[in-house]
């Protein structure tokens, strides 16, 4: 009789843990330079936590918060330097990723980008021959990686814009996982990782953005359960001058915005590092060349024009 109340009990305390997981909680923030939404069947202080967690890497992969891992790289004059495990791991992926677009998505863009003001009231084009000095300086290969020792070569520079917002998603979905959590939407600025689809075995829903609308409007809705959707848009950073629309993708050997007609590029994959390299890959890449960089990751892409037309690879 004991060892059934007992077990009575222990059933009760399952049960009980199991309904308060059922609860979503939410928090959202500004981080990384952008909004930043975590949902997650967990208690309010786990996801308080994920954002805690957010922050801390943005003060390690930030280029312009002083004694972050990106600015002592930045400023070690090409001495040899020790970073963070993670900095290094997604060096890694970066000049990986770098190498298989024929340096499309390059990290060492930095001297370029630091070339343009997209939040500029009154904004200004680079003068050319500065763009093609810096230009001079981008190359991914001038990034060496031994250990957690990087060392960046002939005055390169980096910038992971591209592609840390993806990183830190992936980590705070690891960190939510560890914390036993089953379900969770993480969203870093249109950068979205889910895992666990919903309690109730319904899917996640996930807008894609229409080019041409406000952040609320979607061209489409996609649903999964787990995996990640990162868009890069011509719209998120960037300004219109004469008619030409300037923004915050830059083509590594110009440094000029692209201009290929793509509005936005959505990759879905496993891992949103991965996806958050790749967007911003493909869209310098666009649709016809970025086929193999995405067969080489399992990615899929949606590329949205903007004239409005959709063109999905594979
Ligand atoms: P968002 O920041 O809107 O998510 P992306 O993921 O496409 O957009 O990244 C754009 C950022 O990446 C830029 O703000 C800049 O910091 C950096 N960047 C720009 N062009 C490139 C490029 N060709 N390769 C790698 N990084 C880039
Ligand atoms: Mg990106």
């Amino acid at each position: 009789m004991k060892r059934l109340s007992a077990a009575i009990l222990v059933l009760l305390f399952l049960f009980a843990c199991g309904c308060k997981a059922e609860v979503m909680h939410s928090a959202v923030d500004f981080v990384c330079d952008t909004v930043v939404t975590v949902n997650a069947y967990a208690p309010q202080e786990t996801v308080d936590d994920a954002i805690r967690l957010m922050r801390d890497y943005e003060r390690v992969l930030s280029k312009t918060v002083e004694g972050s891992d990106v600015w002592k790289l930045n400023h070690a004059n090409g001495q040899p330097t020790e970073v963070n495990p993670e900095t290094a791991e997604l060096l890694r992926l970066s000049v990986e990723i770098a190498s298989r677009s024929g340096g499309a998505f390059d990290v060492t863009v930095a001297p370029l980008s630091a070339l343009w003001d997209f939040n500029a009231e009154t904004p200004v084009l680079p003068d050319p021959d500065a763009l093609a000095d810096a230009a001079k300086r981008v190359d991914y290969r001038n990034i060496a990686i031994d250990g957690n020792t990087v060392t960046l070569k002939n005055g390169a520079e980096i910038d992971l814009g591209g592609v840390a917002k993806g990183y830190i998603a992936d980590r705070v979905a690891a960190f939510l996982r560890e914390r036993g959590v089953r379900s969770a939407c993480i969203n870093m600025g249109g950068n979205i990782l889910v895992f666990g689809g919903k309690p109730n075995g319904a899917k996640w829903s996930i807008g894609v953005r229409d080019p041409n609308g406000t952040a609320a409007d979607s061209e489409e809705v996609l649903s999964l359960s787990d995996g990640a959707v990162v868009t890069s848009g011509s719209y998120e950073r960037g300004f219109d001058l004469d008619g030409v629309r300037y923004h915050h993708i830059l083509d590594p050997k110009t440094g000029m915005p692209v201009q290929n007609g793509l509005a936005s590029v959505t990759i879905l994959c496993e891992n949103s590092a991965t996806a958050d390299a790749l967007s911003t890959a493909c869209f310098v890449l666009g649709p016809t060349a970025s086929g193999e960089l995405l067969a080489a990751y399992g990615a899929n892409a949606i590329f949205l024009c903007s004239d409005g037309t959709r063109i999905a690879v594979p």
